[in-house]
């Protein structure tokens, strides 16, 4: 059969297999049926519920604006599909195209679709993190739990980890009127994302709100009670705090240990893939049928000179979905790279951050609009000389602009006057980000590429 009769086949009375049933997951099921696909398609997800949002977790919910079992993600259409939900796959048999489940069925398939994502990384030390009180933040099921007890006004909530997550938890807190700690390790809030230069502002910003605010610190041991419930944590500088309610917020792991032994470039800095999201195998070899969406790919960005992104940003999830459900049908030649510019969000403390680009790989940062002061402002990432990135703090409208400018690769500093022109504007300050090889609550995104003059993200994982 050649090559265009076997896609004609596939679309027809093929086999999709889909493992991980979440953001990513559902947009590429909705895409495929979208293209056409009339085969079977089936989705494996590990979670008992139907897909749902994430970003409202560590917002709306915590705040009780609504309930972790209202964030089921809207349908775009309707997706003719198999749902096995509640049951992981276990292994992955590449010869003889099989996805294994934990219940002893194993699933055939045609194509492969990889979107099982990341999930929270625990608090290392096992009994510790087992305490009652003790909580992370991934799932609906962890936010409910969570919810729950901020619902039975705690004494205090002790948050270890200052990335985003752990910030927008600190600000929920605080809105609930929660007393809240936040131990980080780096040397402000956001550091590992968005550098010291605007991490400061976002210190700034938790200790206005009534965070008491530990930076430059670890959290050495998390002690009980008799009864097994948490009543402190202490402090690698002597101090220790009480507290009724603990947030591990340490970032992410990528879930491809399932996928161990299957001979596919999969591990804990996720799956490698080209730019039309076809999965590398360990021989570097790029696979015809197995495919990789979300937060859990790897995959290189010619805007960013190749290098290998790992993103943790829902408007990634939904874009490379997409790309890689186009490319599932299409001929060689039709296919589409995945070239979506990095965009993320976050609200805390009543203010609207966005970011483009990929401000972790800048080196040095300019103000452009607004001032650091004033909490309201536009910080422009450079590299080498160019545009790499953009955040705005409560400026979220003037980003496409940015956009541009990185899309372009305009030079930086940025070649037009500043539109604020206030004494902050006029000059490039060192971005500051931390050691790359110090763990820090983990940047949301990761760089992995070749080459040795740029910077690298090490995984080092938590003793
Ligand atoms: C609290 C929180 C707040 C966030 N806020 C923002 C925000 O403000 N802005 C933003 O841009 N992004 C935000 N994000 C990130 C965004 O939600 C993710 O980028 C997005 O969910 C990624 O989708 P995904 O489908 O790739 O992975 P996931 O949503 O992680 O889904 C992967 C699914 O696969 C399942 N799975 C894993 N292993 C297996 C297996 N072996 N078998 C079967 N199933 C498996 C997982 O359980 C999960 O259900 C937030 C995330 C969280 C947790």
């Amino acid at each position: 059969m050649n090559g265009d009769g076997s896609l004609e086949w596939l679309r027809r009375e093929g086999r999709i297999v889909v493992v991980g049933a979440s953001l990513a997951g559902l947009r590429a099921a909705e895409t495929l049926r979208e293209k056409g696909f009339a085969g079977s398609l089936t989705l494996i997800g590990d979670e008992p519920h139907a897909p749902y949002d994430r970003p409202p977790l560590s917002k709306q919910v915590l705040l009780g604006m609504t309930t972790a079992d209202r964030t089921a993600l809207p349908r775009r259409r309707d997706v003719d599909a198999t749902w096995r939900l509640g049951v992981p796959a276990t292994g992955l048999d590449m010869a003889a195209r099989r996805v294994r489940l934990a219940d002893g069925d194993e699933v055939p398939y045609d194509r492969l679709l990889i979107a099982t994502g990341v999930r929270a990384r625990p608090w290392p030390h096992e009994r510790e993190a087992e305490l009652d009180g003790v909580f992370v933040l991934r799932t609906r099921d962890d936010c409910a739990a969570l919810a729950r007890r901020l619902a039975e006004g705690p004494k205090r909530v002790f948050v270890i980890g200052a990335g985003f997550t752990g910030s927008e938890i600190a600000s929920a807190c605080r809105e609930r009127g929660l007393p809240v700690t936040v131990a980080e390790r780096g040397a402000s809030p956001l550091v590992g994302a968005l550098g010291g230069v605007v991490g400061a502002v976002a210190a700034d910003l938790q200790q206005e709100h009534g965070v008491d605010l530990r930076c430059g610190v670890m959290v050495t041991a998390l002690e009980g009670d008799a009864t097994g419930r948490v009543r402190a944590a202490h402090l690698s500088d002597g101090a220790t705090v009480e507290t009724d309610v603990v947030v591990v917020s340490l970032g992410a792991t990528r879930n491809t240990e399932w996928l161990a032994g299957s001979g596919l470039g999969a591990g804990p800095r996720g799956i490698a893939c080209d730019a039309g999201c076809r999965a590398f195998d360990i021989r570097g070899i790029v696979t015809d049928d197995i495919y990789v969406a979300g937060d859990v790919a790897r995959s290189p960005h010619p805007l960013f000179g190749y290098q290998f992104l790992s993103l943790e940003h829902w408007g990634n999830a939904v874009c490379q979905a997409e790309i890689a459900a186009h490319n599932m049908l299409s001929a060689s030649a039709d296919r589409l790279p995945h070239m979506w510019v990095p965009a993320f969000w976050s609200s805390q403390f009543g203010v609207n951050i966005k970011s483009v680009g990929v401000p972790s790989m800048g080196t040095e940062i300019v103000v452009s609009q607004g001032s650091l002061d004033s909490h309201r402002f536009v910080g422009v990432y450079g590299y080498q000389g160019r545009v790499i990135g953009a955040v705005s703090f409560d400026h979220a409208r003037w980003l496409p602009f940015y956009q541009e400018l990185i899309e372009t690769t305009a030079p930086f500093p940025p070649p037009f006057h500043m539109v604020d022109r206030r004494p902050d504007g006029h000059r490039p300050l060192d971005a500051d980000f931390p050691d790359p090889s110090v763990p820090t609550h983990g940047p949301t995104v990761t760089l992995s590429g070749y080459s040795p003059a740029d910077r690298r993200m090490r995984f080092t994982p938590a003793r």
